[in-house]
């Protein structure tokens, strides 16, 4: 994987409160075809910094006011930003101390450009395979919660989800509903028109669901043709006008597997409100009940179990 950074969107800032060597080095870095700022003070440096986003730091580490240590240590506690030390007193700070606040490379004056801006080229390198690694360890996150077919979320993730939904459920005293969906008849549709048009109607499906939602809600492919949704702080009402909706649009949904052929779908939805106390498993049980509930009363419906304990509430 190649995040593309380009010389001239790479900003480096320059800090030396000796006007020579900070144009020398600004100058020089422009050459190599750099974008740079320059300061004078760390004061300055921070007011540069706010402003824009700046890949590497070069600065002295003796400045008049906030050293360049200081300003490091800063630096590296509020922005995504490398730093490279500059010192004329070889003693006087260590190489340690200075990467032990975070710096990412050391030279001392008086300086060598050619090595300056080998310093910089591997300092940028290494920030770029660090870039890459977060992206794709962050890919590889979403993959494993992610149902490929659908891009819904799976069944995993549910679980995950539902559990820490129900604690916030619990903790501020919120509704949380949960449908639970079956496509009807879907066996037959795959054994006419074949598992591959069978795939199509599920990933189709996926995006229908997901475009019924609204933001707090989530879809999950939670086995072959069923799928469910977790929606927080949400009155029955609500959940009711989110299922009628994904029940409508889903029959709106028109598949061609032969030419000439418009065929649309159904599938059945489950309700269960949260009740206060409850197993996650009864809960999640009590949605699939209703499920079936819907296919026993014919498909295409949606049907409510409310849990004995909170009856009384619910029905209200
Ligand atoms: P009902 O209305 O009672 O739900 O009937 P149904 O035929 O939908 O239910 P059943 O559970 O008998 O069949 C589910 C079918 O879903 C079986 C299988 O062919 C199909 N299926 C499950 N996963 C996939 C999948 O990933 N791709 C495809 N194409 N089909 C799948
Ligand atoms: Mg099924
Ligand atoms: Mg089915």
């Amino acid at each position: 994987m190649m995040i593309k950074q380009s010389k001239i969107d790479t900003s480096i800032l320059i800090v030396d409160d000796e006007p020579n060597i900070r144009n020398s080095i600004h100058e020089f870095i422009g050459m190599a075809g750099y974008k740079s700022f320059k300061a004078s003070s760390a004061e300055e440096a921070l007011e540069i910094l706010k402003k824009n986003a700046i890949y590497v730091v070069i600065t002295d580490i003796r400045l008049p006011g906030m050293s360049g240590l200081e300003l490091t240590d800063l630096i590296k506690n509020s922005y995504d930003t490398d730093v490279i030390v500059i010192t004329g007193y070889v003693g006087d700070y260590s190489y340690e101390e200075a990467i032990n606040k975070g710096a990412s490379d050391f030279v001392s004056k008086p300086i060598r450009f050619e090595e300056l801006l080998l310093r910089l080229r591997r300092v940028l390198k290494e920030r770029q395979i660090a870039k890459e690694r977060t992206l794709m360890l962050k890919k590889l996150q979403e993959l494993a919660i992610t149902d490929g077919l659908t891009t819904l979320y799976n069944s995993r993730y549910f679980y995950k989800q539902l559990d820490s939904e129900v604690d916030r459920s619990k903790r501020y005293n919120h509704p949380l509903t949960l449908l639970f969906m079956d496509i009807d008849y879907f066996k037959h549709y795959n054994d006419t028109y074949g598992h591959m048009e069978g795939d199509k109607v599920l990933a189709r499906f996926g995006k229908v669901i997901k475009s019924c939602l609204r933001k707090m809600d989530t879809a999950y492919r939670y086995g072959g043709e069923e799928f469910t949704v977790i929606l927080p702080e949400t009155s029955r009402d609500e959940v009711m006008t989110v299922a009628e909706r994904i029940k409508d649009a889903i029959k709106n949904e028109k598949f061609s597997p032969q030419s000439g052929e418009s065929i649309s779908m159904t599938i059945s939805i489950g309700v269960a409100q949260y009740c206060p106390g409850e197993r996650i498993s009864t809960f999640v049980q009590r949605a699939d009940k209703a499920m079936y509930l819907s296919k026993q009363r014919g498909r295409n419906q949606i049907s409510t179990i409310f849990s004995d304990e909170c009856s009384e509430t619910t029905d209200s």
